[in-house]
């Protein structure tokens, strides 16, 4: 089976600083991989590799067999034409810290706008398909609400609804619930795990090591641009290998 994310030897640098320094992993489609690791390891840079937000300067990075960003010919490497970059973005969702919904749309309207402009879907299933994914996040009677009338918690369900509604392959989450006040991360979270139960790749970057327990198939811990462990994250978690995972876990608890 094509992984549905394979990291090979991935590299990233900012000028002179090396962000990430040759990270490899795979994730199988219907998995939930939570990645973890002091701030400043070079796990937002990994995601926007993933999602084209940032270019990788070695390795190669896969999303469901392509290279991202990248056409393969006899051995060598071609930049993707931008359209056909933007197709393969497409098929991505990702999850913010900072919601980033539009302020003057109402909860419905940021949803539906991708759906709209991008595949040119027409208004009448768009707005169906909005409904529905309300529906899924709890957000029913929200539906006419504007971003700043809703909670940290409801916004950021919108914008969990506003990434299904073009109807990725593969969902990343950036520290989605890091922004909440702390009554508010569970019912974020409850969603996240039913996305999970319903079969959704999930990358999800999260200091939320019972989320990670409960609904992660695979626990990634990352230091310094490199994944220090991986593996089960009860295992791991229960009998982490290395000091600089053991020093992390113990500043979360
Ligand atoms: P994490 O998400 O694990 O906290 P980041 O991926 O955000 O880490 O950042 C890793 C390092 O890369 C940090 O030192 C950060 O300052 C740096 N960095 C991230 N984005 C940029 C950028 N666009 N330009 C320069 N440096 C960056
Ligand atoms: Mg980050």
């Amino acid at each position: 089976m094509t992984p549905m994310v394979k990291a090979d030897r991935v590299c990233k640098n900012f000028g002179a600083l090396k962000v990430l320094k040759g990270v490899s992993l795979e994730i199988d489609a219907g998995q939930v991989l939570c990645l973890v690791g002091p701030s400043g390891s070079g796990k937002s840079t990994f995601l926007r590799c993933i999602n084209h937000l940032e270019q990788v300067n070695a390795g190669r990075l896969y999303v469901d067999g392509e290279i991202v960003g990248y056409s393969e010919r006899g051995g060598k490497l071609y930049e993707l034409h931008p359209r056909a970059a933007a197709k393969q973005r497409r098929d991505i969702g990702m999850v913010f810290q900072h919601f980033n919904l539009f302020p003057h749309r109402t909860a419905l309207e940021n949803i539906i706008e991708a759906p709209i402009q991008v595949k040119r879907l027409n208004k009448k299933k768009a707005l169906e398909r909005g409904r529905d994914l309300l529906e899924q996040v709890g957000l029913s009677e929200k539906a006419d609400a504007y971003p700043a009338q809703l909670s940290g918690g409801q916004q950021q369900r919108v914008a969990i609804a506003r990434a299904l509604a073009m109807d990725p392959k593969l969902m990343l989450f950036d520290e989605p619930t890091s922004a909440l006040d702390p009554e508010l991360v569970g019912e974020v979270l409850t969603v996240m795990k039913d996305l999970a139960a319903g079969g959704m790749t999930m990358v999800v970057v999260t200091h939320e090591m019972g989320f990670a327990r409960e609904v992660a198939d695979q626990l990634v811990f990352m230091d310094a641009g490199v994944v220090v462990e991986s593996g089960n994250p009860r295992e791991l978690l229960a009998n982490p290998q290395h000091d600089r995972t053991k020093l992390f876990l113990s500043k979360l608890l």
